[in-house]
């Protein structure tokens, strides 16, 4: 999922990224429509090849975040969207035919940040509070290429110091495995200390000594998106789908669906219960019998799954908090 507010490059990054053109049939919408408008959700499916194996790999972009004046709708729609694909997939999960399942739950958040703020800016605090329980958040400083070397790091800085006051969650790099080799592990090294990534995108391919390069065009030169001294863009591409690319999915599953799910459970329980509370009464009032209803037996599977669940998220609990002391505090049954 990509957001943050138009204008900001995300197309065309998502574009360079994947180096595909999804959105080359899109509208800019006129001043009157923003005033309007609340975010809406654009959905794409594209396929990519990443060392031979082939991925589907769905953008959802919200174009109009940050352009309608009350931004709570934004905050919403993207929030609900998620909700959503977690629910189609508990609801799935549930079902019967589960080999077929689909799994569209969100895997990523990239969360575009202006690179003309001092640092992250209320509306973005107030978005990110409202998904980071939710989405595994990846902090991306658009347009990169409009700040000095000086100025990406102390924008870097101050955004990190804000993520930690504010409690901002955004999705932490596991440790590098022990055994892994040297060249891996200084790749990782690289990587945490790069984010958030500061990115340069562009849509237009340029020869640069006889090499065509993704690049911008200024007068007193040529961006390179790809070269490591202008932008942290192959970095972010390579975390994305390659290195980073199952833990973003583990996450998802493991934390923020289980919480999803913990939820789902407590809910359908809790209506039992009060079900359970009313039939009852009725059946007392009849032969003194107890009838056991099909509420009275989903009941007590579903008392027997949040048991389940407690114990398993209490060990995952435990687990986190040796290895990782950060991403305990995610899960929040
Ligand atoms: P979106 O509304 O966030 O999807 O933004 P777009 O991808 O449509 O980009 C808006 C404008 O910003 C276009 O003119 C892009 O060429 C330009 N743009 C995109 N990425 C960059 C970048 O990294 N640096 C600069 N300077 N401009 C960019």
């Amino acid at each position: 999922m990509v957001v943050g507010e138009s204008g900001l490059g995300k197309s065309t990054l998502i574009n360079s990224l994947f180096l595909g053109d999804l959105y080359k049939n899109r509208k800019i919408t006129d001043v009157q429509d923003r005033i309007e408008k609340t975010t809406t959700i654009e959905k794409k499916t594209m396929e990519i090849e990443e060392r031979g194996v082939k991925l589907r790999l769905t953008i959802v972009d919200t174009p109009g975040f940050g352009d309608a004046i009350n931004c709570e709708d934004s905050w919403r729609v993207c929030s609900a969207y998620i909700d959503e694909q977690f629910r189609q997939y508990f609801t799935d999960e549930s079902g019967l035919n589960r080999r077929h399942m689909q799994d569209n739950r969100v895997h990523c958040c990239l969360y575009f940040v202006p690179p003309w703020a001092h640092s992250i800016r209320q509306v973005d605090l107030e978005m990110m509070k409202r998904l980071h329980r939710k989405v595994n958040i990846v902090v991306v400083i658009a347009k990169a290429d409009s700040l000095t070397s000086s100025e990406i790091k102390r924008l870097k800085t101050r955004i990190l110091a804000d993520l930690e006051e504010h409690q901002i969650q955004v999705y932490q790099f596991p440790e590098c495995d022990s055994d892994e080799d040297e060249e891996f592990k200084q790749q990782d090294r690289e990587l945490k200390a790069a984010a958030p990534f500061a990115v340069v995108a562009a849509d237009t391919v340029l020869e640069v000594g006889g090499k065509r390069v993704r690049g911008r065009q200024y007068p007193w030169g040529i961006v390179d998106v790809e070269n490591p001294r202008h932008s942290d863009f192959t970095k972010l591409r390579t975390m994305l789908i390659s290195t980073h690319m199952q833990d973003l999915k583990d996450v998802t599953q493991d934390v923020h669906y289980e919480n999803f799910r913990a939820q789902c459970i407590s809910q359908i329980s809790q209506h039992a219960m009060r079900e359970r509370g009313k039939l009852k009464r009725d059946s007392m009032g009849n032969n003194n019998e107890v009838v056991f209803t099909d509420t009275d037996r989903l009941l007590l599977q579903k008392d027997e799954e949040i048991r389940r669940m407690q114990d398993m998220l209490t060990q995952m609990q435990e687990k986190l908090k040796a290895s990782d002391k950060k991403h305990d505090s995610i899960i929040d049954v």
